[in-house]
């Protein structure tokens, strides 16, 4: 060291990010007794922080050149969309709570010599005992379907109907969801206090979930067991230091370890660009003997790509075996039933429910269907979208208005007698029947990972991805969702993006890929780097290939599987599983 430099903070484990790998490993680390740091952008979100105005949501975005420090990180790439989360807790605070175990005959092993895309270097049977330790951790529920009042789910009990009458009622299920509908041992209830044993870091009463569909948005009653609730609360327990608002800029190898440096945006002005660019704005450096990277497919690619010059021998694979596993959002509309005076609208009511309650599973030509398999799950939404939906046709409801203001004067005027006007005030809110017969579907499964993450000439991050070379999986996705919609007496109405050969993904994978070799993956099978030791990825990142499910529960099993080689591996002396619970500390 210098003189006059300042003594740096010393670590044995720096963790980027705060997601699902991230948030295992602080856990997993911290308990086994090393010294842990973990660095997340975004902001810590306690029960009732998440915004619902229209003003609070204009500044519920991620860009903080431009003085937005919010929860949403929206990419627009050439061939697709992607969004990701921006918090403690990552994509779990947005997150529609599905934990999945991907199929056993998923993990496939495939040569790229004989026209193959991906290659697992781990097993199901890895992973068994990882996910069930997971599945523990986040305390996976499944929707109460057989009990009151979650039994009459109108968009639960259409899928289920749907599946029936398309023959596939084995592969339909109520799936685990990360959510407390009922405290253990006793009945689910909406909206019951949540008894947690050791509290959680916000040091604040969580609430049985309480059906408001707004699990995408973030969950103000803190039903939903995200990870700050779960891992986070355990690793801060377990000692680990939580550093919420504080974005890593770059890291490069520093004697035995590594140096991480970060911008702290705690003192950030929000809501308007920054008076001093981030670029010239100071910022803390801080070491540690093992690093870990767990920025997401995104953050983490990109942070790699950047660092490429600092780490020699890194493969040549970065960047590759990137896709958006199958993502694809359609919706079903104004849905009919035969009733007692033929046909009559069938309810979905999308804005009731956890967002998502049931999937129905395609079989893959491996689990003895046909071609790539995907899975099918109702997409709910928070009710405000149904008065959104119900307010678009401007036409209609400016006639009901004119029709209500006009009964009114009528009344005013002494030319009607009726006082009672409940029923044309009702009658103005219109039949409603678009909004509570419509739902949209999300679909998910075996894409092509064959996308590749890069630098643009303005070192922004990029992907070159196309969805002409899945075209046969989408059409097939498609064609099943249209028949979704066709044996609920409803019409299928796909995204518009998809004409222009774009999607939304919500579940991009891949980047830094896991490899038997530094020529086939950035990591191997323990997620840490070729050629160098002490650096791991643990992230959606390391996926080979789509997890044809929804992706978390797969990320979260590799990263605690990944934990267990970094704690063998650890210089220090490391203990067993079982730590105190300190009280929570409010981490701001
Ligand atoms: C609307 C929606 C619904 C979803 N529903 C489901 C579902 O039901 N089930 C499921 O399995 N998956 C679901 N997903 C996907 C799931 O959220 C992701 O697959 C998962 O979060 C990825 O985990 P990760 O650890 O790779 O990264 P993330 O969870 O994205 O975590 C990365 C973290 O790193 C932080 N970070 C990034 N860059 C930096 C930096 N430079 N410095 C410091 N911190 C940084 C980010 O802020 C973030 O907190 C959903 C996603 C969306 C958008």
């Amino acid at each position: 060291m210098r003189p006059g430099q300042k003594r740096r903070e010393h670590f044995d484990v720096i963790i980027v990010g705060s997601g699902f790998g991230g948030s295992v490993m602080a856990w997993r680390l911290a308990e086994a007794g090393l010294r842990v740091c973990l660095l997340e952008r975004g902001k810590a979100y306690p029960p009732g922080s998440f915004p619902r105005s229209p003003y609070g949501m204009r500044h519920n975005f991620w860009d903080p050149h431009q003085g937005l420090h919010g929860l949403f990180n929206i990419w627009s790439f050439p061939g697709l969309a992607g969004v990701v989360s921006s918090g403690l807790g990552g994509g779990s605070l947005i997150y529609a709570n599905v934990l999945l175990r991907k199929d056993e005959k998923t993990f496939v092993r495939e040569s790229p010599r004989h026209g193959g895309y991906e290659y697992w270097p781990v097993t199901r049977e890895d992973l068994e005992s990882h996910y069930d330790a997971v599945e523990k951790m986040l305390g996976a529920q499944r929707y109460p379907f057989d009990q009151e009042p979650y039994r009459q789910t109108a968009k639960t009990i259409a899928m289920k109907l749907a599946a029936e009458r398309m023959g596939l009622k084995e592969d339909w299920e109520l799936p685990p969801l990360a959510v407390t509908f009922g405290n253990p041992g006793q009945r689910p209830i909406p909206g019951e206090p949540i008894h947690e044993p050791h509290g959680n870091l916000h040091g604040r009463t969580r609430l049985t979930c309480r059906l408001c569909g707004e699990c995408d948005i973030g969950c103000n009653y803190g039903s939903k067991n995200t990870l700050d609730y779960t891992y986070l609360s355990a690793a801060q327990r377990a000692g680990a230091e939580l550093r919420a608002r504080c974005e890593v800029r770059s890291f490069w190898h520093e004697h035995d370890g590594y140096a991480v440096e970060y911008l702290d945006h705690s003192q950030a002005q929000e809501g308007e660009p920054p008076q001093v660019p981030l670029s010239r704005q100071a910022v803390s450096i801080i070491t540690a003997d093992k690093l870990v990277l767990s920025a997401g497919t995104f953050g983490t690619t990109y942070l790699l790509l950047k660092s490429q010059t600092e780490l020699p021998g890194l493969s040549t694979r970065l960047g590759t075996q990137f896709s958006g596993n199958g993502d694809l959002v359609s919706f079903v509309s104004k849905c009919v039933q035969r009733g007692q005076r033929g046909y009559e609208p069938r309810l979905l009511d999308g804005g009731h429910g956890p967002v998502i309650t049931s999937s129905l599973r395609i079989r893959d030509a491996a689990q003895g269907g046909t071609g790539r398999g995907f899975y099918i799950q109702d997409a709910g939404y928070p009710e405000f979208v149904n008065w959104l939906h119900e307010g678009l046709n401007q036409a209609a409801l400016t006639h009901r208005l004119a029709r209500l203001g006009l009964r009114l004067a009528q009344g005013w005027l002494g030319l009607n007698k009726d006082t009672d006007v409940s029923a044309e005030i009702a009658d103005a809110i219109g039949d409603c029947v678009g909004s509570s017969s419509s739902l949209p579907l999300l679909a998910m499964g075996r894409d092509l990972p064959t996308g590749r993450l890069s630098l643009n000439d303005a070192g922004m991050l990029t992907v070159d991805w196309k969805m002409r070379g899945s075209s046969s999986y989408f059409q097939r996705v498609q064609r099943t969702m249209a028949r979704v919609a066709r044996v609920l007496g409803g019409r299928f109405i796909q995204n518009p993006l998809s004409y222009l050969s774009r999607i939304i993904v919500a579940h991009p994978l891949g980047g830094s890929p896991m490899g038997r070799s530094v020529a086939e993956g950035v990591v191997d099978s323990h997620g840490e780097v070729f050629n160098h030791p002490g650096l791991y990825v643990a992230d959606g990142s390391v996926l080979p290939g789509p997890t044809g499910v929804n992706p978390s529960l797969t990320i979260a099993a590799l990263a605690d599987r990944f934990a267990d080689h970094l704690i063998e591996h650890s210089r220090h002396p490391t203990r067993s599983r079982v730590s105190g619970p300190p009280e929570p500390v409010a981490v701001h």
